[in-house]
């Protein structure tokens, strides 16, 4: 390929692609703004506990919610709509998509979909971070903005709650993207950490410190104050 080709290449990728195959993981912004994501549930005992700690601090945020769950937790859905969240799509069933077929893909995403009744912003998270060029494009097809995230508490994994609210309260920037867990939904790690209460109370501590600093809003809410930062379509972590 020569050099003329390849530039003109980069410079379509760089104008054009992104918009339609990136992922978006924060905003750029001076605003002292923050969107908390909440992956996995809903959960019948955690995520209640999450809706009133939100509730004590007066903050919306978002839910990927696992249709599956959804279907089975029909309540907590509406509880969590109520409390005016927004609710992204994280499939139906959680599988890797870089591990499924199309037609695999498209049915997790649509029977997603229904189970949780989206109307409003058409929000995807890929489960397990995992992407492809194929994945991604197929989300591209089925008309969602795909949301990865720059900011993690690793709650997945056993820690304390001082060491996961330090890690967010060290971490956290104007406008960026934070993935929490209300569930940890069928999780290919040898030793999850399944207990919510360790980062509910993370949650708790840092935030009593953020929220004297930066205002928590929904990711449609979050990319009103600025230009969205995308990576490529590459696997999230
Ligand atoms: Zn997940």
């Amino acid at each position: 390929m020569n050099s003329k080709v390849r530039k003109t290449l980069r410079s379509i990728r760089k104008h054009s692609v992104p918009k339609l195959f990136d992922t978006i993981t924060h905003v750029q912004t001076i605003h002292p703004v923050v969107a908390l994501t909440f992956d996995d549930g809903p959960h019948p005992y955690y995520t209640p506990l999450l809706l009133n700690l939100l509730a004590q601090y007066r903050i919306n945020a978002t839910f990927f919610m696992v249709g599956e769950g959804a279907e089975k937790h029909k309540a907590v859905v509406q509880q969590v709509r109520e409390a005016g969240h927004v609710i992204g799509n994280h499939s139906w069933s959680h599988p890797s998509f870089i591990e499924i077929d199309r037609r695999q893909r498209w049915d997790e995403v649509r029977r997603a979909e229904l189970a949780l009744n989206l109307n409003g912003a058409r929000l995807f998270r890929p489960p397990h971070g995992h992407q492809n060029f194929t994945s991604r494009l197929d989300l591209f097809w089925l008309r969602y903005e795909v949301i990865g995230w720059n900011v993690t508490a690793q709650d997945w994994l056993v820690q304390t709650p001082t060491e996961m609210a330090n890690r967010l309260i060290e971490k956290v920037r104007p406008g960026c993207i934070v993935l929490l867990h209300d569930a940890i939904y069928k999780s290919r790690l040898a030793k999850p950490q399944f207990n919510r209460e360790p980062m509910l109370e993370a949650l708790d501590m840092a935030l009593n410190q953020l929220t004297q600093q930066f205002n928590f809003v929904t990711v449609p809410s979050l990319l009103t104050y600025g230009r969205p930062a995308y990576t490529y379509w590459k696997r999230l972590s």
